[in-house]
């Protein structure tokens, strides 16, 4: 796919004919450079920005022929997000706001499925709480848990770690970790942060709108030199 924003002298190529497939059921993180079409190549993928050129698929459904009405049906039911800002509604109990984007479809949920993802979280002791009662790595667990339930294809994640001090981060990277093992979750993550990304099992590398290299079975270490010489 590219992107490019604007037109004439203004245009900003973003993205500069990406070629990529994320596997179902793993847990892929993009990194690179500010700059580089890591936000960009997310909502194209996502379908929450259109492409200038080329394909995305999720899952059989070639998004990038959709209108907006299909797109926003297939984001609702078929799309999990997650992001930086946990985007609770305050006024909602923890288990309301996971069980909210189910309502606003209306669909029942399916219990168990609740019961495994809020266990998967560890949250069953908070779930009558509302989120000013929540520390920012549960209100984050709780927005995990939403993504969850509705058993997307993909979840996409925007910096899910970015507001959160480090102790609460990992405990918030460990529960994608388990979703995608246990609940065979499929997770595309865009994250600055080596360790965030180390969770990952592929991180792929963008560099000025193209795809530089990748890592599988990724350490903080091999990220870290990876963006190093990336930025030299
Ligand atoms: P990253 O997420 O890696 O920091 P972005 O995808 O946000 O990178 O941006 C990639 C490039 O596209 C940058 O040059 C950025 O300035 C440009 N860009 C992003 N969004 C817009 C926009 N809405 N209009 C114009 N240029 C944009």
């Amino acid at each position: 796919m590219t992107k490019v924003y604007g037109t004439g002298d203004a245009a900003v190529r973003a993205l500069g004919g990406v070629d990529i497939a994320f596997a179902a059921g793993r847990f892929t993180a993009i990194m690179g450079p500010s700059g580089s079409g890591k936000s960009t190549l997310m909502h194209c993928l996502a379908g929450l920005d259109s492409v200038t050129g080329g394909e995305v698929y999720i899952g059989d459904t070639e998004i990038t022929k959709l209108n907006d009405r299909q797109l926003t049906g297939l984001r609702r039911e078929r799309v999990g997000f997650i992001f930086q800002a946990f985007n609770l509604l305050p006024t909602l109990t923890a288990e309301q706001n996971i069980l909210l984007p189910l309502d606003i479809a209306g669909l029942q949920p399916d219990r168990e499925l609740f019961d495994l993802v809020v266990d998967t979280v560890g949250l069953r002791p908070r779930l009558k709480h509302r989120p000013s009662e929540l520390s920012g790595g549960q209100q984050q667990r709780v927005a995990v848990a939403r993504a969850l339930i509705g058993k997307p294809l993909v979840i996409f994640a925007d910096e899910p770690t970015g507001n959160l001090d480090s102790r609460s981060g990992a405990e918030v990277l460990s529960f994608l970790r388990r979703s995608v093992r246990e609940l065979g979750q499929t997770i595309v993550m865009v994250t600055h942060d080596p360790v965030a990304a180390s969770y990952a099992d592929r991180v792929v590398f963008l560099r000025d709108g193209l795809l530089v290299t990748e890592l599988y079975r990724p350490t903080p270490q091999s990220v870290l030199d990876t963006l190093v010489k990336l930025e030299a």
